[in-house]
This record gives C-alpha cells, structure tokens and sequence, in this order.
C-alpha cells in the first residue's frame, strides 16, 4: 500500500508511482476515500528496490507492505464472496464428501465402479481415486494412465464429478483432456511450487477445481494458504484446502492429525476447507471419529477413502478404506453435526 503525503496524487504523479511498479510486474489500484486516496500495489509488492524507487518520491510519506502475505486468499479480499461449485453443489452450504478408493485399479475396474455406484448411494458428492500414485517406494505400484479411463467411466456411469492426483503436466495434460473436474494435489506436492504454477496456468480459463493438500511437513497455516495463493494468482480461484495429517506422526496413527487447523484457517482465509481423516489417522477402525472431529471443528466437508471390498483394494485401502456402509453412517452423523453447530450460530 502507496501512503502518499498529500490527500490525492496527480495525473502525473499516479503515472510516476504506475510506471515504476510497472517496471516490476505490478499494477496500481486506486481506491478513493471520502478525504484521501490509497494506492493498492497489485503484485509481489515485496520487491526492495522497488519500495525504495517509490519512498524516494517526494509525495509519498511511506509504502505499508500489505499485511497479508496471501492478499486473493485472504478473508478480507475481493475474493472472499466467491463459492467454490463442485458439480453443481456450492461448497459450504451443506456437508461435502469425497469418497472413493485410494488407487483405481486399472486390472479390476469392476471394484471402482461398485464403489463409485455405492459412494453415491452413501451420499457423496465427488468420487476420489488415485490414477498415478506417489508411492514412497519406488518398487510399489506407481499407477497407469489406464486407470482414468475407469475413473471417468465411473464417472459416466453415476453422473459424478471425479477427482483425482496430478504430480507432473503429462498428468495435468492428460486429466483435463479427459475431463477431470478436481484435479489433486498431494501432500508430497503441495510445496511443489512449478507443479502449482502449472496448474494454475492449466486451468485459468477453465471452471476445473483443486484440491490442495496439506504438505506432510507443513507447519504454518500461512505456508498452506500461500501454496494456494499460487494457484489463485494466475486466475482460478476454485481452491479447496484438505488437511490430511503432517509428520511427525502421532503414535499410533499415520499421521499427525490436523483437523483442529480449520478454524484458524477459516479465520484467515475464505477458501472451503475438506478434511482428510483416512491419511491423517491411516486405520480405517479410527476415520469415523477424526470424520466427525474434522466437521466439529467447522470443517466444509470430508475426503475419505473408501472401498467395496478394502481388502481387495492396492494403495491404502487395506488398511484405511472404510467400506460403503461405515461411510454411510459418517455422512449421516456428519450431516447431524453440522446442523448443531449451524442451530449454535442461530
Ligand atoms: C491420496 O489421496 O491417496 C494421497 C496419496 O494423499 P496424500 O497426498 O494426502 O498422501
Ligand atoms: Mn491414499
């Protein structure tokens, strides 16, 4: 923010102070108040050299770097009255779910078409289901282009959305020409700031959604809004933040469970929050109480793995999918809930 010395600046002026921010990539924003305008720097208004061309100015008295780091992300943006809309259902306004299996089996596409058909049955919004995976060993299943063939068909077959990983721009390529309408981005990646950029670009024009992950090493929320922030940027604003658990882990559980990040995260920023309980606790014995803890805690809605037969599932699903009917019983509980916590507003 551009703090001039005198209530409003020139033509001559605003043209000095515009072309010097011009000359690193911002634009100004002039917003007029009852006795003296301000001056928005659009951009990376972080610059030094670029602060100290402006405060060199005789008119300017000093330039206030805004104080949120994520200036579109941020609660009190422009952007905060948009709604992300996910097959045609806007975040935010009832519980949302994802659910599906972790990775699609390419070999046994029958297993993720019962589950696609069964998920939608249990109340799900969008189907999950892993087409590349990042497998910490590189001798495990690493996934198959030919699994998004079953995704999609799936996706014909029950008229939902689908979602599904992305981890370099053959995958970002080949998602989007299939029509992949929420495309991942894992907790491996999210720190992954070319791969955001590229998607960001990939999408701009486009009405696709991310889910983006919490890192598996995130410590400040701010570290999380900003990955979001990149993707935002470059002009689609359909970002959902998905908690899903950071190292070190809790023992006895995969992860560190993160869900009591919501609210703050809220607070900050005006982008839907979906949590992820099946990686942040990786027992399926444990997802229904972290489902639940996750929408006490004022979550916008759940991503869980689930799987007609886990045992038969490859990735996660043996020991984390619930199976159709547990995640029946957490939607219903997690609709019950929600409506509490909305009559506590009233
Ligand atoms: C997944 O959703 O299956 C997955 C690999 O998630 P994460 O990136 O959170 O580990
Ligand atoms: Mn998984």
């Amino acid at each position: 923010m551009i703090i001039p010395n005198v209530n409003v600046l020139s033509d001559g002026q605003l043209k000095e102070v515009t072309d010097i921010v011009a000359a690193f990539g911002c634009k100004v924003m002039v917003i007029n108040g009852q006795e003296r305008s301000i001056y928005a720097i659009v951009g990376d208004e972080r610059n030094d050299d670029m602060v100290t061309k402006l405060e060199g100015l005789a008119y300017i008295d000093r330039v206030d770097r805004i104080q949120s780091p994520h200036k579109l992300m941020d609660v009190r943006a422009t952007l905060s009255t948009h709604r992300v809309k996910l097959g045609g259902v806007e975040l935010g306004r009832e519980p949302f779910f994802f659910a599906g299996p972790c990775t699609i089996d390419p070999k046994n596409p029958n297993v993720t078409i019962e589950t696609a058909h069964a998920v939608k049955e249990a109340g799900a919004h969008v189907l999950r289901g892993g087409v590349w995976k990042p497998r910490s060993n590189p001798y495990s299943y690493q996934g198959d282009a030919k699994a998004l063939l079953v995704l999609m068909e799936a996706s014909r077959q029950t008229g939902l959305p689908v979602d599904t990983e992305v981890m370099d721009e053959e995958h970002l390529r080949l998602a989007l020409a299939e029509g992949v309408h929420c495309l991942q981005v894992g907790a491996r990646n999210s720190l992954n700031y070319a791969l955001l950029r590229q998607i960001g670009q990939a999408i701009a024009d486009r009405d696709t959604c991310v889910l983006l992950k919490r890192g598996l090493h995130m410590g400040p929320a701010q570290e999380f809004i900003a990955a979001a922030e990149y993707i935002v940027q470059l002009g689609n604003p359909n970002v959902i933040l998905c908690p899903r658990g950071t190292q070190p882990a809790l023992d006895g559980y995969r992860n560190h469970p993160d869900e009591s990040i919501v609210p703050l995260l809220k607070e900050r920023t005006w982008a839907p929050v979906v949590v992820d309980p099946s990686h942040a606790v990786g027992k399926a014995t444990y997802v229904p109480a972290a489902a639940l803890a996750a929408i006490a805690y004022g979550a916008d809605g759940l991503c869980i793995e689930c799987n007609v037969h886990p045992s038969q599932g490859i990735g996660d699903d043996p020991k984390q999918a619930v199976t159709p009917e547990v995640l029946k019983q957490i939607i219903f509980q997690a609709r019950e809930l929600w409506r509490i916590r909305r009559s506590e507003k009233s």
